[in-house]
């Protein structure tokens, strides 16, 4: 069941309690609503959409914070709209969706594609002025959405709180100093991508795991460790099953090392 939690004035945290599902939020500015993420299904992203537009009705944007699915698949069925998503971003969709076109449909996922494609950063002026940039780390264009007059932040996935951070597609180094870009900004309050809505302090505790996790992925491919021996040692040293690491994901994650981390297969 998702839960509305209305954070400051005019931000709603969207948060899935359950299963550990993707939160969204949104914010209402005097220029209309922005949408930040639109959930996993159609059903969902309609729950969002329906508490989005209560009120004024009227709609400004939805930004997408990455590429991955269960963060804008929710958008199939939405009415056309102004969609803002970094270049990183938007090039990771097109290239989802190209690639899943069978699957999608199969799904009945059609979310729609970003109209907006900004290049690091991007500010929709008004009350409250909400601002994106992107820096990478956990996707390629990983951004986040940040409200500095309420000093609120939607980290996105550069934030996984109760269960490991998905390391399986980005760059766990380049995340770690996205991380410390962000423990510079003025943030009281955070909205992460997967889990519950925290202080400041959770962006230098994610950062040092991933500083490990980095470190030892770094010892092990210099080392010409196999992707097989490497994954196992990883699994053993961080709790990567236990920390919500399914075999399918174990998989994928092992695919990376070969593909993506230069390990040998
Ligand atoms: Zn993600």
């Amino acid at each position: 069941m998702h839960v509305f939690t209305e954070l400051r004035g005019p931000i709603t945290a969207v948060r899935e309690e359950e299963s550990g599902n993707p939160n969204a939020g949104f914010v209402r500015t005097t220029e209309g609503t922005i949408i930040i993420d639109a959930l996993r299904s159609p059903a969902e992203g309609a729950t969002l959409l329906q508490a989005a537009q209560a009120g004024s009705g009227r709609l400004r944007a939805l930004i997408y914070t990455h590429e991955h699915v269960d963060h804008h698949g929710g958008s199939t069925g939405y009415p056309a709209l102004e969609v803002a998503a970094s270049e990183g971003t938007d090039r990771g969709i097109r290239d989802f969706v190209g690639r899943y076109r069978t699957q999608l449909a199969e799904a009945g996922l059609n979310p729609l594609m970003a109209t907006l494609v900004f290049d690091s950063s991007l500010r929709f002026l008004g009350d409250p002025e909400v601002r994106v940039v992107e820096l990478g780390g956990h996707a390629t264009g990983s951004s986040v959405v940040y409200i500095p007059s309420e000093r609120v932040l939607f980290a996105g996935d550069l934030i996984f709180l109760g269960r490991l951070p998905w390391v399986g597609t980005g760059s766990p180094r380049k995340w770690a100093e996205s991380l410390r870009t962000l423990e510079e900004w003025d943030i009281q309050t955070v909205v992460p991508g997967h889990g519950p809505i925290a202080g400041k302090e959770v962006l230098a505790e994610q950062r040092s795991w991933l500083e490990a996790f980095a470190t030892r992925l770094e010892e092990l491919q210099a080392g010409g460790t196999a992707a097989d021996t490497a994954i196992k040692a990883l699994d053993e040293e961080f709790g990567l099953a236990a920390g919500g690491y399914s075999e399918p994901l174990l998989q994928y994650m092992r695919q990376a090392l070969t593909e993506r981390f230069g390990f040998t297969g």
